[in-house]
């Protein structure tokens, strides 16, 4: 019998591990699936149809010809299948037909990167359909080519970002385009979350009126990863009512999946005291090392840049000790890289130059890689969405593949090892948006009315009531102004550049090498003071810089090529203060709300630490405090119950924050956000409560929709964080639990078995 390629891979990288180790926690097979081909529909012309043949599609599978008649019969549709299942299909043959029966007919293609435009601008170019003159519309387009593009192009490809700056404030140059204009397509719209996913839906609420403007009512083509609910996130997306085609037929090969916690180190103690596991990192890089000998293309994907690094690094090193010519065939790649680095690197991992490659999930989007023949992913991705999207990476038809999950120091990813059906049995999150936030509502607001004036009509298509109070407030503040026909923007300057739609909080930091000049990359703005702070230590391509000088004013770090043994890490004052309740359930000595808060941070200094994890030193810093102001939830508890839970009043505030922190790392499993999306807040006696209490707050201005997931999956939320905690084999609470890499605190204090116990009776008094 013919032993299977992932089974076999996993045999080998086992047959690495240290005599003692158990590291792996649960095997699954997943199975070969066959396709389900379906004949060329009547309804596409020979024509079209030779094309697709030409290009390497003999016959379509049943679900791209189901999504593709949706879209045909003027209905919208989400697609949500896996990686690799051919989505592009789906909205490819509706296009093509529609523009070669219409010669006036035109198309959108929107992704979330430019990457992913310019792979599929190429395969529609490689239709070679002369009707069809695609062409794409980014940051990149020469201005000379844009005016051709207005003016000739028939499918035109770009990204939120310059639909918003680039074509809807100057639609009136659009107008022949959006006359006809057929089908948008939207893809890999699982990618639309948080603040960036509240933009672009009403970016799309903004591009279906400019289409009406223009006599053109467009029919939406969403193509997904496999979610629950794709049609309800799908229509909340796109403002119209979305039917869904989830069944897959494209033939996938059979994969092992592997989990996989590294053991608990008996000789390093971490912050604290706490014992520390061998980095995921490390341990991906080890296995990495082993599927790169055995000749297996794979492919890392690290949770942080600075990860990813670290990880190709640790796998050439042991390369270069077994076979120095294989050390050479393993790179990193980021998102903070430059394009041309990127493109470089991209290039050779698809002509097989490279065979293995650490990445964060920059590659998720947008790179057409697929038929790995391993991936190993270093923590939980974040969403099982992305999860699957990596692991969709590995396998070909016919062949076996291999998907190994490693466990980062971290209380979500300790649950997912140990409960391996919430992981590989358990339907995708739906993504999480709001479209109703008045930090996203107002800029989107003025915006539009920019683009043509308001109508109380489309008010009601941009959230009604909600929109209402947030043009009131706009007309209030000068920015509109009311007139008998609706409201106007007045102002000569547009609005839309000044809006970020991706919330990164305004513009970028620029990291710059001082002696040279060279620019290495960029950081958020709102993460600045904690990841490049002066003295910070900043890894670029696998080289190490020390910040010297941070001016947030003119948006610069400067930094010098320094590479000393210690790392930095951030330390933070964090307030919180109560603006308004919204919501509210309480039941026996627990109170639990959601509402409005102020979160006020300020980075105070920073610790250098041995790769022991002894620290050397803290330093003070002088940096701005910064004030946000979003949504939360929290929850109290009176003292009676305090009491009961056995906890002493000096036992209370450990408990507290280390119940908040691994409460912070499972939220993720109900609210499709990162862990560095949200933060947390805990306190013995809060004055705004006047109560022991627990709070946990979007990271961005207004919030994402993250604390109102959380308000409404709070049991299943805190009874999974009460698991995690129990299921940690440490003693008095490790990074697997309840400390957290992003506390300002120094996680001091924390009461690991204090946090089951405050757990214990929050679940029991709500119950
Ligand atoms: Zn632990
Ligand atoms: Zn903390």
């Amino acid at each position: 019998m013919r032993v299977n390629t992932g089974r076999r891979l996993l045999d080998r990288v086992l047959a690495g591990v240290p005599a003692g180790e158990n590291p792996l926690t649960h095997v699954r097979d997943l199975p070969e699936r066959a396709a389900g081909c379906v004949p060329w529909p009547s309804w596409v012309p020979d024509l079209v149809r030779d094309a697709f043949i030409r290009c390497g599609v003999a016959q379509p599978w049943a679900h791209q010809i189901e999504a593709a008649e949706h879209a045909m019969a003027g209905r919208h549709v989400v697609l949500a299948t896996g990686t690799a299942s051919g989505k592009s299909l789906a909205y490819q043959l509706p296009v093509a037909v529609a523009l070669t029966a219409d010669p006036r007919a035109t198309a959108l293609y929107l992704a979330p990167t430019k990457a992913l435009g310019a792979d599929q601008l190429r395969s529609a170019c490689a239709l070679e359909l002369p009707t069809l003159r695609p062409a794409s519309y980014d940051g990149d387009t020469p201005m000379a080519e844009r005016d051709w593009v207005r003016a000739h192009a028939r499918w035109v490809f770009t990204n939120p970002d310059m639909l918003h700056r680039g074509v809807l404030p100057a639609h009136g140059r659009w107008a022949g385009f959006f006359r006809r204009l057929s089908f948008v397509v939207v893809d890999e719209c699982h990618g639309y979350r948080g603040v960036f996913g509240s933009h672009v839906a009403l970016l799309l609420r903004r591009l279906r009126r400019v289409a009406r403007l223009y006599g053109s009512d467009p029919v939406f083509v969403l193509a997904s990863a496999t979610v629950t609910d794709p049609a309800g996130s799908a229509t909340r997306l796109s403002g119209v009512d979305c039917v869904a085609v989830t069944a897959d037929h494209s033939p996938r090969g059979a994969r092992t999946v592997a989990l996989w916690e590294p053991p608990l180190l008996a000789d390093v103690a971490g912050e604290n005291g706490a014992p520390v596991r061998r980095p995921a990192g490390a341990e991906a890089a080890r296995i990495l090392t082993d599927l790169v000998v055995e000749g297996a293309r794979t492919l890392a994907f690290v949770r942080s840049r600075r990860g990813a690094e670290l990880t190709a690094i640790g796998a050439r090193r042991a390369l270069s000790e077994v076979d120095p010519s294989l050390a050479s065939r393993v790179a990193a790649y980021r998102s903070g890289y430059l394009p041309e680095e990127r493109r470089a690197l991209e290039s050779a991992l698809a002509d097989g130059e490279l065979l293995g490659v650490a990445s964060t999930n920059a590659l998720e989007l947008g790179v057409d890689i697929a038929g790995m023949d391993a991936v190993v992913m270093a923590g939980y991705p974040g969403t099982l969405a992305s999860f699957w999207q990596q692991a969709g990476r590995a396998g070909r038809a016919g062949d076996g593949a291999l998907v190994v999950f490693v466990a980062r120091d971290d209380p979500l990813d300790t649950y997912l090892v140990h409960n391996p059906a919430a992981v590989l049995d358990k339907p995708v999150e739906a993504t999480v948006i709001d479209p109703l936030n008045p930090y996203v509502l107002a800029p989107q607001l003025a915006c539009a009315a920019c683009e043509l004036p308001l109508t109380p009509d489309a008010l009601a298509a941009f959230g009604g009531p909600v929109a209402e109070r947030v043009v009131d407030k706009l007309v209030a503040d000068g920015t509109l102004r009311r007139r008998p026909t609706g409201w106007y923007w007045t102002s000569r300057d547009k609005p839309h550049s000044a809006v970020d739609i991706r919330g990164s909080g305004g513009e970028q930091i620029a990291v710059v090498e001082a002696d040279s000049g060279r620019m290495l990359g960029t950081v958020d703005p709102g993460s600045a003071c904690r990841t490049v702070h002066p003295g910070a230590v900043y890894l670029h391509q696998g080289a190490s810089y020390v910040v010297d000088e941070l001016d947030l004013d003119t948006g610069l770090a400067l930094v010098h090529a320094e590479d000393p043994e210690w790392t930095t890490s951030p330390r933070e004052q964090v307030d919180i203060s109560v603006l308004r309740r919204a919501s509210r359930s309480s039941g026996g000595g627990v109170e639990v709300c959601l509402g409005e808060v102020a979160v006020t941070a300020q980075v105070v200094g920073y610790l250098r630490r041995l790769p022991s994890g002894d620290v050397l030193d803290q330093i003070p810093l002088d940096l701005p405090a910064q004030t946000l102001e979003t949504r939360a939830v929290w929850y109290t508890l009176d003292a009676p119950l305090l009491r009961a839970a056995g906890l002493t009043p000096a036992r209370v505030p450990g408990a507290l924050h280390a119940a908040e922190h691994a409460a912070i790392g499972l939220l993720p499993l109900f609210a499709s956000c990162d862990r560095w999306d949200i933060g947390g807040v805990s306190t013995a006696m809060h004055p705004d409560t006047g109560a022991a209490t627990v709070f946990v707050h979007d990271g961005h201005p207004g919030g994402a929709g993250f604390a109102d997931r959380a308000f409404a999956a709070f049991l299943p939320w805190l009874s999974a964080t009460r698991d995690a905690i129990a299921a940690c084999e440490c003693p008095t609470g490790c990074p697997s639990c309840v400390q957290s890499p992003k506390c300002g605190n120094g996680n001091d204090p924390l009461d690991k078995p204090g946090a089951v116990a405050v757990l214990d009776v929050v679940l029991t008094s709500l119950a």
